[in-house]
């Protein structure tokens, strides 16, 4: 190890500019820091940049953008929702958040996202909800999601976008397919990044309309307004006990700059990638799908995913690439595999998930963000083939 050590590479890192700090100044100058004209033209633009006359509800997290989703659908107790395993826990406990039931699914091996015929083997008169995730940004298939869908007629789809934005498949961005709701993320490490911050998206006027209700308190002002013209500005309804989901002007500030930069970061993460995949393939690891089979397909690139050999020992490449000064992480530990998710079926879970229980013990996710210089790129390449080699 060498005398003066590098410092130490983050896995993720928001991509904050000055052009976002002077929006952000800009917004607290201007008084109004919480809900105002900023959230409402961020969601502006955003339907305009997803298309297809998409409607969207600006939120505090994707998590809360989720529980608006199934809300608005109406789910609830005694309802099923189909959750792949192979995510974040936040997918799966707004299931919870309504009372309804979680059925984990299986991954996928070569894309790691929903196995859709697992999924459909799961179907009976109970289930409600397909919450697929468009896993590391690589869309599952529009064309296959709105084919599940047509077969079963009964269920609504909601896309967990956490990971896919800016993201296509055959040509269709992901927010603008036959789903009935889209939730994107702009956490701190996501793709665009508000701190704490989501997107719902929906072609649903009926969902649109409920989600901006429930995100703030139940408050209806349409509702009382339908039946006077004259109502005084201070007067409203509540028409439901809701949340308190509304996203701040400072963090939309910081989101209409990400926004326009959101292609030009997406295509460094892709470059990085590229980096990735062609300093790698040599080795004996798998490499993630990326989709170039997909014509119109366009990867977001949020997480680049090794998979190590079987017989290596992940949690030991892990700390030999930290001991180089290179932070990693892992997407993710299977919910099945988490105390609460577990319950009481464990063992027959890893049976009904044999990809997700069997891949967990490989996965690696390697730094990828717009931020990254060629020079801690050429350190990471270096760093991997040397503890593989
Ligand atoms: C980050 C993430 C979420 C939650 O997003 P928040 O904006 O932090 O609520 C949901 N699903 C997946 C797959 C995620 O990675």
């Amino acid at each position: 190890m060498s005398a003066q050590r590098q410092a130490s590479l983050p896995f993720a890192l928001p991509d904050i500019g000055e052009d976002e700090i002077d929006a952000v100044v800009a917004a607290m100058r201007t008084g109004w820091v919480t809900t105002g004209p900023r959230a409402r033209e961020f969601e502006t633009s955003f339907a305009d940049m997803i298309g297809g006359g998409v409607e969207a509800v600006a939120v505090n997290s994707a998590t809360a953008g989720l529980h608006l989703a199934l809300e608005a659908l109406g789910v609830g107790p005694g309802d099923k929702v189909l959750v792949p395993a192979w995510t974040f826990t936040a997918t799966a406990e707004v299931v919870r958040y309504v009372g309804a039931e979680v059925e984990l699914v299986d991954v996928d091996p070569a894309t790691l996202n929903i196995d859709l015929e697992h999924a459909s083997s799961l179907v009976d008169e109970r289930t409600k909800v397909l919450l697929p995730v468009h896993f590391a940004g690589l869309p599952v298939s529009a064309a296959a999601l709105a084919g599940w869908k047509q077969r079963h007629p009964h269920v609504r789809v909601v896309e967990d976008a956490a990971h896919a934005f800016p993201a296509a498949s055959e040509g269709v961005p992901v927010g603008a397919g036959a789903s009935d709701v889209v939730v994107f993320s702009f956490y701190a490490t996501k793709t665009i990044a508000t701190g704490e911050g989501g997107m719902l998206v929906t072609r649903d006027p009926e969902v649109a309309r409920r989600a901006r209700v429930m995100r703030l308190h139940g408050i209806d002002r349409d509702a009382f307004n339908r039946y006077r013209s004259d109502r005084p500005a201070w007067r409203y309804d509540v028409v439901a006990p809701g949340y308190k989901y509304n996203l701040t002007d400072t963090a939309a500030a910081m989101g209409l700059v990400q926004l326009r930069r959101a292609e030009e970061m997406r295509a460094r993460r892709e470059v990085i990638a590229l980096r990735y995949l062609r300093a790698f393939s040599d080795l004996p690891v798998e490499m993630p799908a990326t989709g170039a089979d997909d014509l119109g397909g366009l990867h977001a690139w949020h997480l680049f995913v090794l998979r190590l050999e079987a017989s290596r020992d992940r949690d030991r490449f892990i700390s030999a690439l930290a001991d180089l000064g290179i932070g990693t992480s892992v997407h993710f530990i299977p919910l099945h595999m988490l105390t609460y998710w577990r319950g009481e079926r464990g063992p027959s879970l890893d049976e009904q998930l044999p990809v997700a229980t069997r891949e967990f013990k490989r996965v690696v996710s390697l730094p990828i963000y717009s931020r990254m210089t060629d020079g801690e790129l050429s350190r990471v390449m270096d760093a991997v083939r040397q503890v593989l080699r």
